[in-house]
This record gives C-alpha cells, structure tokens and sequence, in this order.
C-alpha cells in the first residue's frame, strides 16, 4: 500500500517516502496557551492525529515522532496573565495561565480521541536554540539588527514566497506588515526584539545590550531543529498558517541551515466555518471544545461524536460547523457501536487504511464504514469485528463513548426527578378524562427531555413507561 499526501508546497499529491523509515518526523504547530481551543483549533489536532495513526500502523509506533510545540510567548498570553491575576508579578502570572491553558488542552483533546504526541515543546525551554539560529543567519547575511530588534532580511533568500505562492504586493498585504523604523524593508519580519519591563525577556543575539524576546516564526524553527532536526517529513498545520507563519519558518531553517527544504510535505487543512466564515476567537463567532464536551445551548456531544463529524469532510476542505452534523455524527456513532465488536488490538481493515493512505481521504473511510455495517449479519460476524476494529483505528473509542452515553443519561435522570410520580399523576388525569391536564403533564416531561410510551399490560389496562429522549 503506497500512502500518498498532498504537498502544499509543490502543490501536487505524491506518494510520502520518509527521509529514514525508522525514524518518520512529522511537526506541527500547536496551540498558544491563553484560553480554552475552540472547535475550529481541534481540527488540525484530530486532522494530524488521524495521520499520526496512520504512519504508526504504517512505519510502527516506535518508528514515528511527532512534535506538536506549545506557544507560551504571546502577547495574548502577557494580556491574560495581567487581566486574572492582577498584582501578581507578570512571570509568575503567565506561569498560571499558560499550565491552566495547558492542562485544559489537553483534557479536551484527549476526550476528541487524540493520541499524545511524542514531544510537546514550550518555546519557553527553546531559546537557546532560537538564538543559534539567529546567530547563524546573522553570520549568513540572512539578518540584521537594528535597533535593538533582529530583522530576517526577505530579500537575500530567493526561495522566499515559493509556499504560499504569491506576490510580493500580495505577501505585503497578507501579512498586514507595518512599516516599522527598525526595518530595511517592509517585507521583512522580526527574529527578536526588545522585551518592554516586565515582560518575560531573555538575554539577546546579535550583540544585542538589552533582553528581549522572540518573534513568533522562529520558535517554531528553532524546536522542530531541536527534536526533529535541520530536515523532516511533514510538517503541518491550519491553512492560514501558510503565510506568513510557514513562510517565514521555511525561509528561517533553511537559510540557517543551508537546505534546500525545511520538511518534504507541508499539509494544511482547510476552515472548520460556521456561515461561511473562519470560526475564531477574534470573530466572535467560535464555540469551544469544553462547551461542547460539557453544555452549550443545553445541549452536549461526547468527544467522539465530535471527532466523527469532523472526519466527514476531508482535511483540505472547508466544514460548515453544524449541531445537526454533530447529531448525525452521534446517532450513526451510536448505531456502529451497538453493532460493532470489540476492537482487537492493532488490528485495521485494508479497506480503511487504503482510504487513509489516499491523502487522508476520510470521507471515502466513513463509507467504508457504512459499508461495513451493512454487511452485518450476526453478533460478531467478520463485518462486525471488521467494524470495532475500523473504528479503534480511527481513535473512536466505544468504551469513551459508551461512558459518555451512560453520564448524560444519569444526568437526565435525576434531572427529571419526579418522573414515577408525575406520570401517576397523568394517569389518574387520563381516567378523569382530563386530558388537558394529562397533555400538560406529558409536555413538561418532554421538556425535561422525557418522553412517554403509553400501551396496556397483559391484562389489557393502561400503564406508561418512559425514556430519556434522544
Ligand atoms: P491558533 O491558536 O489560532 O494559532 O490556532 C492553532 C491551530 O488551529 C493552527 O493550526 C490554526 O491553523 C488552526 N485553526 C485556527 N482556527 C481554525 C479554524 N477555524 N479551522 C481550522 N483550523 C483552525
Ligand atoms: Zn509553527
């Protein structure tokens, strides 16, 4: 089976041959730690984790590192802290914020089924390597300082804009470059610069007299060197990473290291949208995965069902967020599980690993499960076992969801309280012929979430069981 991807940078599918097969590296970047990811930042999580799953089946679990760094410098993150721990010294404030944040990341990314990777680097615990990788493009002629600033000079690297594929002009009005006195050129864009008081600072490169800290681009060079090397296999990340943030990695590792390419494949999935529009923070417009996982609108998904919905649509495309793909998700989720057998250990059908190794095709997967399920004939026939087994392998966990499934419905329980007692009281409305009063009782309950099952026993008199609506 030949695993092909989709290469950003040469724009065209080709099958993945790993620089050394025992050691495939794959890099991407990961969340700044503020405040809770919302469901769009989880699609490159559970995107990259599906492909993770993949080279691991592929190339075996010891053969594969992934990397996927922690931001932890950020102007965000200095706002955050001095916003929920006012008079607390800034440093000590953005500890707290960023292990919170960080620690809330990954609760919820545990629950959408994504494995841990192998290293999560803070760039916190990295500049030493971004300072060498200053030095070395100073010595290069690829940087200067200025002003106390180190800029990377744009016009000395001739591969600059060959991975978002634009226009100076375009890149110019892309990146939203200010023209900054320290500049020699608008295009180009900061390596270091000056801490202002209180800020967390760290001695500088270049000569450079007073502390400062890193521009954001050269974080993410500097630990994909550090755990990956001068060179690796994929590197990943949402589509608008591309420019400037992968642009400026690109031309930072490899004028520093003097390579022709920084990774072999770029992968970029597309927007998770809601009308059409981007989700993000700064839109307004966004959900976060806790909210789902937990209450939002007095409705909530199990991680699975979340994750499932995602996989829906292929990575390169853009998703229209929906609550009712969500149910979809679920309610087939529910359906597989109630069929499927207990997945055996490491075991994945062809059928969906083929799927997966077309550039992560997991629409055409999904299908395959569909298919699967229709075969299924008998508890735990060769379609069923097919079926838990496709599912494990896809990181949708029966147990996780079955656990979920079990809470909610405990919740709804004794949120409907009095349910025994109201539906006497329904009852003996109904043999008063006051129906009024028993369609009241009955709309309360589904309001509740209950629904009524009216029929007769075995000697012919009414009795009214329920269930918790789904
Ligand atoms: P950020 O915290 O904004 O840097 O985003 C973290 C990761 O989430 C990056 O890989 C982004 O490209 C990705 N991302 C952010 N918003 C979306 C979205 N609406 N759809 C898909 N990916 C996103
Ligand atoms: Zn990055």
């Amino acid at each position: 089976m030949e695993l092909k991807l989709f290469d950003t940078l040469t724009k065209e599918k080709r099958p993945f041959r790993p620089l050394d097969p025992n050691n495939v590296r794959m890099y991407v970047c990961g969340p700044t730690v503020y405040d809770f990811a919302h469901i769009g930042n989880a699609r490159p999580v559970i995107v990259f984790d599906v492909l993770f799953r993949l080279l691991r089946h592929l190339y075996g679990a010891d053969h594969v590192k992934y990397v996927r760094n922690i931001t932890d410098v950020d102007d965000k993150i200095n706002d955050r802290a001095a916003r929920d721990y006012p008079g607390e010294p800034l440093n000590e404030a953005i500890r707290k914020v960023t292990e919170q944040t960080e620690k809330q990341f990954h609760e919820d990314v545990d629950t959408l089924g994504c494995l841990r990777p192998t290293v999560e680097p803070r760039a916190t615990e990295h500049i030493a390597e971004m300072r060498a990788i200053i030095e070395k493009l100073i010595a290069g002629g690829n940087a200067y300082v200025e002003q106390d600033h180190v800029l990377f000079k744009v016009a000395s690297d001739p591969n600059y804009g060959k991975l978002a594929r634009r226009s100076l002009d375009e890149m110019l009005a892309g990146a939203r470059v200010d023209v900054a006195p320290y500049k020699h050129d608008a295009m180009d864009f900061v390596l270091w610069k000056p801490s202002k008081p209180g800020e967390p600072s760290w001695p500088s490169p270049g000569g450079i007299k007073v502390e400062g800290r890193p521009g954001w681009h050269i974080e993410c060079s500097a630990m994909a060197w550090k755990h990956l090397g001068e060179q690796f296999d994929i590197h990943g990340g949402g589509i608008d990473l591309v420019f400037p943030h992968h642009e400026n990695e690109l031309a930072q590792s490899c004028c520093a290291f003097h390579k022709e390419r920084m990774a072999n494949v770029w992968m970029h999935n597309g927007f998770l949208q809601v009308e059409g529009e981007k989700m993000s923070k700064s839109l307004g417009n966004f959900v976060t995965i806790r909210e789902l996982l937990t209450g939002w609108r007095g409705r909530s998904w199990p991680g699975d069902a979340l994750r499932f919905a995602m996989m829906q649509t292929h990575y390169r495309s853009p998703i229209d967020w929906s609550l009712a793909a969500c149910d979809n998700a679920f309610n087939t989720l529910k359906d597989f599980f109630s069929v499927a057998a207990p997945a055996e250990q490491g075991a994945a059908p062809a059928s969906i690993v083929e799927a997966l190794a077309d550039d992560l095709n997991t629409p055409k997967a999904v299908a395959e499960l569909h298919a699967l399920r229709k075969q299924i004939r008998n508890p735990g026939d060769e379609a069923s076992v097919a079926l838990g087994n496709a599912l494990a392998f896809l990181g949708l966990d029966a147990a996780r969801f079955a656990a979920w499934v079990a809470k909610a419905d405990a919740k709804a329980i004794s949120k409907a309280g009095n349910v025994e007692d109201l539906i006497a009281d329904r009852v003996a409305a109904r043999a008063r012929k006051d129906f009024k009063e028993s369609d009241r009782i009955r709309d309360e309950l589904a309001a509740r979430g209950i629904v009524l099952k009216d029929g007769k026993d075995a000697n012919g008199n009414p009795v009214t069981t329920w269930e918790i609506a789904r």
